[in-house]
């Protein structure tokens, strides 16, 4: 009976050991699913701001083997959650303004803690309690955090991004731009850029405006930022002249673009997961080598009046992409800017308006990568000359950006070498800023093609067919990820750009009128008289656009996919 009583009363302990041998056997397996787990990867995004769809899209190009998913947050009781996250997420965007209530006073430092995989560092002496449970929270969990102060424009928006270091973060909008810069300065060369892939769809408004439809591989209409982003682009260019209008509002045609346009289209990018290129012309109308006049409003103005203009329109039009909430990832500091811009003609004077457009950036958006832009790769030793100016007159900028149409620029490998020079000497991004080739010779809206039967004086390094086409732009993306040192990505120029219309050259000249949905309308006159008001009209390049007469995608647009 003892021996009963005494089994009895160990049987307790008896349970404890089976309990706890249990456990143990659990644990062990739960090691085994995290090994699992590690082939899902779980981001979490609680800023409206950041490009959600782009992210995702950019990380399955990077690791088709890795599952993923997002968890999407937009308000919670912060911060229990915030622990509870942490333990779900292996990405976690978050906004200091939502954090901050809970860590005032945080301060703007954070850094690597010496030989510990994660990191976290703050100023600040009344460290909110919830606050630093969730930076310890993340640090047992080995989690790296990256925390983006954008301090200089003296309003505080500031970002953290957490992140499993077996992950990697990726995404396409400005503020994840930002947050991926600060986190490979501290990471080192783990962390690659995503490759921008990405489209000029300036006119896309005028020509829906006109009648326009644009159809999937599927062949149902479909928004076509939609479509773009489904095929495998990333960002969207829009071009801004400051005021493309006559005295009475009428529009002097190419899309009409400014700003209400780069917000409109803004939008609809963001929407689909694409970050925006601005391309700021500082001009009325069209800016290239040809021209470069200076917007109206600044014609009479002295340089330093000229470059405070500029620098207030730039941060205006930065401020109102900034509050639309659209993901903003580079801004162009002018429109192939060879000799001249914005009426000044000397690299001098040139310099001080780059400069006025670059702080603008810095300040209102810090995450987006400033591009210069030229043209005429294939005058030999321009690009060294450009480069050279830029230095010389410390011009604030991240990549060296060019036009590259093969008919007319020269060869590929002329501009490998023209590019990669500049990359190497002076430590710069390179991109290709507008590109694009025929499918055909045919035009399709009665006003005829840059490029068509019997053009003198071009290349023709692949044939106008659908087939050329696809070759060119395969050729030419394999080109930049490969060939170019620190290629930052490709835009297509106006792949959208077809015909509204399409009946008779008088039909669409009313639309061209109209919508502005031509090269120039005959309003561009007062502005533009030798070119735009002699040879206004439609559209020169429907023949290289990545869509058919009817709206319908080409083949070569796939290309853009992974
Ligand atoms: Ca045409």
């Amino acid at each position: 009976m003892k021996k009963i009583r005494d089994y009895l009363y160990r049987l307790p302990a008896y349970l404890l050991w089976a309990l706890f041998a249990a456990l143990l056997v659990l644990a062990v397996f739960q090691g085994a699913t995290d090994t699992e787990r590690a082939k899902k990867i779980t981001l979490m995004i609680n800023v409206p701001e950041v490009d959600e769809k782009g992210a995702m899209r950019y990380l399955k190009e990077l690791m088709p083997d890795v599952g993923l998913e997002m968890i999407k947050v937009r308000s919670f009781s912060y911060a229990l959650f915030l622990e509870a996250s942490l333990k779900e997420a292996d990405i976690w965007i978050v906004k200091e303004s939502d954090i901050g209530q809970f860590l005032p006073d945080f301060g703007p430092v954070a850094g690597f803690r010496e030989g510990h995989p994660a990191y976290h560092y703050w100023q600040g002496e009344n460290p909110d309690i919830w606050g630093l449970r969730v930076y310890e929270a993340a640090e047992d969990r080995g989690i790296l955090q990256a925390y983006v102060n954008y301090g200089a424009s003296g309003e505080k928006e500031d970002y953290y991004m957490f992140f499993n270091p077996a992950s990697l973060h990726i995404g396409t909008g400005e503020n994840d731009e930002a947050a991926f810069r600060l986190t490979e300065k501290l990471m080192g060369s783990e962390m690659k850029s995503p490759f921008i892939k990405g489209m000029d769809a300036s006119i896309v408004p005028a020509l829906e405006a006109g009648g326009v439809k644009y159809f999937n591989f599927k062949g149902e209409e479909q928004d076509v930022f939609e479509i773009l982003a489904e095929a495998g682009l990333n960002a969207i260019r829009v071009r801004v002249w400051n005021h493309p209008f006559d005295e009475a509002g009428r529009g002097f045609g190419g899309g009409n673009c400014n700003m209400d346009t780069a917000l409109s289209i803004g939008r609809r990018a963001a929407a689909a997961g694409l970050s925006l290129l601005v391309d700021f012309h500082y001009s009325d109308f069209w800016a290239d080598p040809g021209k470069q006049m200076a917007p109206r409003a600044w014609g009479k103005m002295d340089l330093p009046e000229k470059a405070d203009a500029l620098y207030q329109y730039t941060r205006d039009s930065l401020l109102l992409l900034k509050a639309a909430g659209i993901p903003v990832s580079m801004v162009q500091i002018g429109n192939e800017t060879n000799g001249a811009m914005a009426g000044e003609k000397n690299w001098e004077n040139m310099a001080q308006l780059m400069k006025a457009g670059s702080r603008a950036v810095r300040e209102v958006l810090p995450g987006a990568r400033i591009a210069l832009h030229f043209t005429n790769p294939e005058k030999t030793g321009s690009y060294r000359y450009y480069g050279e100016q830029l230095a010389r007159y410390e011009v604030d900028y991240d990549v060296f950006g060019t036009s590259y149409y093969p008919v007319w620029h020269g060869s590929m490998e002329n501009l490998t070498a023209a590019l990669n020079e500049v990359a190497g000497r002076w430590g710069k991004q390179t991109a290709i800023l507008e590109t694009a080739y025929p499918y055909t010779l045919r035009d399709s809206d009665f006003y005829g093609n840059l490029i068509q039967e019997g053009t003198k004086g071009i290349a023709r390094p692949y044939p106008f067919t659908l087939d050329g086409q696809q070759s060119f732009l395969k050729d030419m993306l394999d080109f930049c990820q490969n060939k170019l040192q620190n290629c930052a990505g490709l835009f297509y120029w106006e792949g959208c750009w077809i015909s509204a219309g399409g009946g008779n050259r008088k039909e669409n000249q009313a639309l061209w009128e109209q919508y502005g949905s031509g090269w120039a309308s005959s309003y561009a006159g007062i502005y533009d008289p030798q070119d735009a008001g002699r040879y206004y009209g439609g559209c020169a390049v429907d023949n290289q656009a990545l869509f058919d007469e009817k709206g319908h995608p080409l083949e070569a647009l796939k290309l853009f996919g992974p």
